[in-house]
């Protein structure tokens, strides 16, 4: 019997009735969630009738530690990125400290050159280039990397659902803390639920196997339990847990002790329901505040823990 799986609305709303502070905070970011959530459905038609070239799998890149589409041509995706973009800014706008820069957004996915630019530093991990992108844009770089984050999701989720065979059934094939599609940090990780055997009610598996998510393209993969997905360390002690006592749902963070670096996760043996793990990543923010406060630094900065 598998669980059941959560849409965003419904992770959302459960996690407001839980935690009626963090309402407001819910409220702002549901339409922009909700709509991300809904693109990958119109952009796939999209993708089939572009130019874009899918980078074939190569095992020994994914050895050597080399995303996906790193270095990849990301030519023929810009009408999906402004489909994403005309959808999302409007949205974006009406989120607390960005709607002053609605107009220059607004231009700025205009334009192809510029926007896939961007794109293609962002991918790349270029934090020197989308700098300068931003300078010459008149765009404060978080702003620029905030909204294209967003915008560029999607599309990328479009192009990661090519690969036929998810990432989580290929554990031995990459082994890297950033995604193995667009290498980004994860936003979130979860432990694996108990696994139950309709047949037999007596036989069930333990669960507990790590994955992290990845919130620009939707991966999930699968790491060590033990190690560190910022700095790669390993052993026993490097990785700890914060957690708040009683009532927490599998919610906490993991925290590696050499770099001071967090990523929340939810262990869904805890749970009965699977949660949306874009969703969940904001509906753990208090989290975010209790690692702040202990001066730890979030893997994948977010608009809400940023500091
Ligand atoms: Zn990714
Ligand atoms: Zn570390």
């Amino acid at each position: 019997m598998a669980i059941s799986r959560q849409t965003v609305s419904e992770t959302l709303a459960e996690t407001a009735s839980r935690r009626p502070v963090l309402q407001p905070v819910l409220t702002a970011f549901t339409p922009l969630l909700e709509a991300r959530a809904a693109l990958p459905e119109k952009l796939a038609p999209m993708l089939e009738e572009s130019d874009f070239s899918l980078p074939p799998w190569r095992p020994e890149r994914a050895q050597q530690g080399v995303p996906l589409l790193a270095g990849a041509s990301l030519n023929g995706l810009f009408p999906l990125l402004r489909e994403s973009a005309g959808a999302l800014l409007p949205l974006l706008a009406s989120l607390p400290s960005m709607g002053g820069y609605s107009a220059a957004l607004e231009g700025f996915f205009q334009r192809e050159d510029d926007a896939m630019k961007a794109a293609q530093a962002l991918l790349d991990g270029n934090e020197t280039g989308l700098a300068r992108i931003a300078e010459g844009a008149k765009l404060p770089a978080p702003v620029l990397v905030f909204a294209l984050e967003a915008c560029l999701g999607p599309v990328i989720r479009v192009v990661a659902a090519k690969y036929d065979s998810p990432w989580d059934e290929r554990p031995a094939s990459w082994m890297q803390g950033f995604c193995p599609v667009c290498g980004s940090f994860p936003s979130v990780s979860y432990l694996e639920p108990r696994v139950f055997d309709e047949k037999n009610a007596y036989l069930a598996g333990g669960g507990g196997k790590k994955h992290l998510h990845c919130a620009l393209c939707g991966t999930n993969w699968h790491f060590r339990r033990g190690a560190c997905p910022a700095c790669g360390q390993e052993g026993s002690g490097v990785m700890e847990l914060l957690r708040e006592t009683g009532g927490n749902r599998g919610e906490r963070v993991d925290w590696c002790t050499k770099c001071k670096s967090y990523c929340p996760s939810v262990d869904l043996r805890e749970r009965d329901t699977v949660p949306d793990m874009d969703a969940m990543a904001l509906g753990m923010m208090h989290l975010d505040i209790v690692a702040a406060q202990k001066g730890l630094q979030p893997l994948k900065p977010s608009f809400w823990n940023q500091f």
